[in-house]
């Protein structure tokens, strides 16, 4: 699933090739994706203009010159994949067509169809359950203290709840708890402030050098322009099962926490 870098990369890249492109048409393939239904989707769209393209957590925001924003949530498996114009055919599995004036368009294409994209009104708080944005100056390390003040979750659990902290998945997760060597099941309230202070740090400096290596592709993630990311060679643990620990040569082990895979060396992060 695209986390915080993957959606980041994505927006940039869409930002780069459709701000200021004014909508023709738009084609709902799959209405079930969609919101609100699609006739009044397609005819809501068209002839509205992208003024900006940014993220929030794992959404990426287009904003409308009407004041409006399409907010997608890929999801598993779901892509946006900008075509120049004279391609004739969209790209595999696309759900939802936008085409620009300029014959530019847009595909939102998803496998598997848990993806989302939604026309929100000009004051609709679709965002009002998102947590913080740790890359933000909101994310101070106070603030990220007292979220975990007094709570018993693992703290690995706890930084995938988006309600907390946006943004942040199984990659994320794992990789920055190994950089600050803390146990993925330890309970987020009982941590040290010293070792609070070090997964602070870790979270921010994980997430922005993923975003310069423009994401991870461990799966199927590919950016607005169909390119792979590259901080699947960077990673620490994650899908590094059995393998030698980068900082104590142990082998990193798997288990299982919530029902995610959870990799992690059992040696060094004893915190
Ligand atoms: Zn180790």
């Amino acid at each position: 699933m695209p986390e915080l870098p993957e959606v980041e990369t994505i927006a940039r890249g869409l930002a780069n090739a459709v701000v200021g492109k004014t909508i023709d048409f738009v084609t709902v393939l799959r209405p079930k994706v969609v919101f609100p239904e699609p006739q009044r989707f397609e005819r809501e769209i068209a002839g509205d203009r992208i003024g900006g393209v940014g993220r929030r957590g794992k959404f990426v925001v287009l904003s409308l010159a009407s004041g409006r924003q399409l907010v997608v949530h890929l999801r598993m498996t779901g892509r946006l994949i900008v075509q120049a114009a004279g391609t004739t055919s969209p790209e595999p599995y696309t759900n939802v067509l936008v085409g620009f004036r300029d014959g530019m368009r847009l595909c939102f294409a998803d496998v598997r169809q848990f993806g989302r994209m939604r026309l929100a009104e000009p004051e609709e708080p679709w965002a009002a359950g998102v947590g913080l944005e740790p890359l933000s100056d909101e994310f101070s390390f106070e603030r990220f203290s007292g979220l975990l003040d007094g709570r018993a979750t693992p703290i690995k659990v706890f930084l995938l709840d988006q309600r907390r902290i946006a943004g942040i998945g199984n990659i994320y997760a794992c990789e920055a708890l190994w950089d600050a060597r803390i146990r993925p099941t330890r309970p987020a309230g009982s941590i040290s402030k010293q070792a609070r202070r070090r997964l602070h740090h870790s979270i921010q400096d994980v997430l922005r050098r993923a975003i310069e290596m423009r994401g991870t592709s461990v799966d199927d993630y590919v950016d607005a322009e169909g390119l792979r990311g590259g901080f699947q060679n960077q990673l620490s643990v994650y899908s590094r099962h059995g393998q030698n620990c980068l900082r104590c040569k142990r082998p990193i082990v798997r288990t299982v926490l919530a029902q995610r895979g959870t990799w992690w060396c059992r040696t060094c992060q004893r915190t």
